[in-house]
C-alpha cells in the first residue's frame, strides 16, 4: 500500500447533534423548515462564554485566551444582532472553553451547546493558538462558526465534492489527526443534510472549510492538486452571518401592550422582536396564536447586555409556545418570536396578560 497522503493541518472535529426526528404527522415540508434554523441561536441574544480555571489541563495564557475574545469581537464586528460576554462564572456561562492540547479542536454546533452533556465542556481548542497567528485566528473564528450554528463548508453537498476515500480515510489516520474513521466520516465524508445549508452554492473559501492537500479531491478537477481557503471570514461567510443575526436596533423595537394580540407577517425563519415594560411587578404570560411553529424567548435588557428569563419552542408539536414568568416594574424586557412554520401564511400572532 502506498504511504498516506501527509496533511499538514490539525483539523477541527466538531461535535454534531442528533439528527432530529418528527412525529408522523408532521410533513416534509414543515420539517424541512424547521431544520434549517432549528440549530441557529434566537437573534438579538446575548451568548455568554466561559474559560475553564481547572482542571489546569483545560485551562490557558492569557495570551491564547486573547485570541478566542478577538474571534468573537471579529464575529461580532460584522454587524450581527447577537452579542457576546464574556463571564466570570460557569453557571452563567452557554460556552464553556477549555485548551485540552490533546483533545483537538471542536465545538457542539448552534444551541445544541445548551444540551447537558457527560462533557462539561461546549468547545475545545487541542492546539497553540498562537504558533501561527493567522492559522490561530481562523481555528477560534471557525470553532465560534460552529458554535453560531454554521456546519462544515466542505461537506456543503452542492459542493460536488468527490473523495478519493482511501486516501483521506489513510490520511487523517495518520499524524497530526489521528482520527478514528467515523471521526473522519462525519467531518469530512459525509454530505450535511441540504436543508440545513446556507443557499445553494460552495464556498471554498469559507472559514468553515479545511485546506486539503493534494490527492484528496477527485472532483471538482480544479482542487485535485490541493485546496487552500483564503483565510479569515469569506464574503458569503459575512452575508449568511447577516442572513441569520442581522442587526438589532434596540431603541426601536415595537411595544407589546397587555390583551392585544399583535399578528407575525413573518416569513419561515424569520423573527419579529418585542419590547415590554411592565407598569406592576407579578407573573405574566405569553403566547403565541395559530396553527404555526414558533420559537419564543424573553429577555431581560440591561447594561450588561440581554438576560435569558424564558424559552420555549413549539415546532413540530401541536400545541403553541408559552412562556409565564414574574416580571418587575421598571425594568425592560425583550420578547422574540421566531416563526419556523406556518400552516397558512399571516395566521400567527403573539399577545401578553
Ligand atoms: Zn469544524
Amino acid at each position: 500500500m502506498a504511504d498516506a497522503i501527509r496533511i499538514s493541518h490539525r483539523y477541527c472535529a466538531a461535535r454534531f447533534p442528533k439528527a432530529r426526528k418528527f412525529a408522523a404527522g408532521v410533513t416534509a415540508d414543515r420539517a424541512r423548515l424547521i431544520r434549517q434554523t432549528s440549530d441557529k441561536w434566537l437573534n438579538g441574544t446575548t451568548i455568554r462564554y466561559w474559560f475553564f480555571d481547572k482542571p489546569r489541563k483545560w485551562t490557558a495564557p492569557n495570551s491564547q485566551k486573547n485570541v478566542v475574545r478577538e474571534a468573537f469581537r471579529k464575529w461580532k464586528a460584522l454587524g450581527i444582532g447577537l452579542d457576546f460576554a464574556e463571564v466570570k462564572n460557569r453557571t452563567e456561562a452557554d460556552v464553556r472553553i477549555a485548551f485540552d492540547q490533546d483533545d483537538g479542536s471542536w465545538s457542539y454546533i448552534g444551541t445544541d451547546v445548551r444540551t447537558r452533556r457527560r462533557d462539561r465542556r461546549t468547545m475545545n481548542f487541542g492546539w497553540s493558538l498562537t504558533g501561527d497567528p493567522k492559522e490561530g485566528m481562523d481555528t477560534a473564528i471557525h470553532e465560534i462558526g460552529h458554535t453560531l450554528g454554521f456546519p462544515h463548508e466542505h461537506q456543503n453537498p452542492f459542493a460536488g465534492i468527490v473523495w478519493n476515500e482511501p486516501a483521506v480515510y489513510a490520511a487523517l489516520a495518520a499524524p497530526p489527526n489521528k482520527w478514528s474513521k467515523s471521526t473522519t466520516y462525519h467531518n469530512i465524508i459525509e454530505k450535511i443534510v441540504p436543508d440545513t445549508v446556507q443557499g445553494s452554492h460552495w464556498d471554498p473559501d469559507s472559514v468553515m472549510h479545511y485546506p486539503f492537500e493534494a490527492g484528496l479531491i477527485k472532483k471538482p478537477v480544479k482542487y485535485r492538486g490541493g485546496l487552500t481557503p483564503a483565510g479569515d471570514l469569506s464574503a458569503r461567510d459575512r452575508l449568511w452571518a447577516l442572513k441569520f443575526y442581522p442587526g438589532i436596533s434596540a431603541g426601536t423595537l415595537p411595544p407589546l401592550a397587555l390583551l392585544q394580540s399583535v399578528a407575525l407577517a413573518l416569513q419561515p425563519g424569520q423573527q419579529a422582536n418585542f419590547s415590554f415594560h411592565p407598569a406592576e411587578t407579578r407573573e405574566y404570560e405569553f403566547r403565541t396564536f395559530g396553527a404555526s411553529d414558533t420559537v419564543m424567548a424573553l429577555d431581560e435588557m440591561s447594561a450588561s447586555g440581554a438576560r435569558h428569563i424564558a424559552e420555549d419552542d413549539d415546532s413540530g408539536v401541536d400545541r403553541n409556545a408559552y412562556i409565564k414568568a414574574k416580571l418587575r416594574a421598571g425594568r425592560k424586557y425583550v420578547l422574540r418570536v421566531r416563526l419556523q412554520y406556518a400552516h397558512a401564511a399571516g395566521q400567527t400572532a403573539v399577545m401578553i396578560w
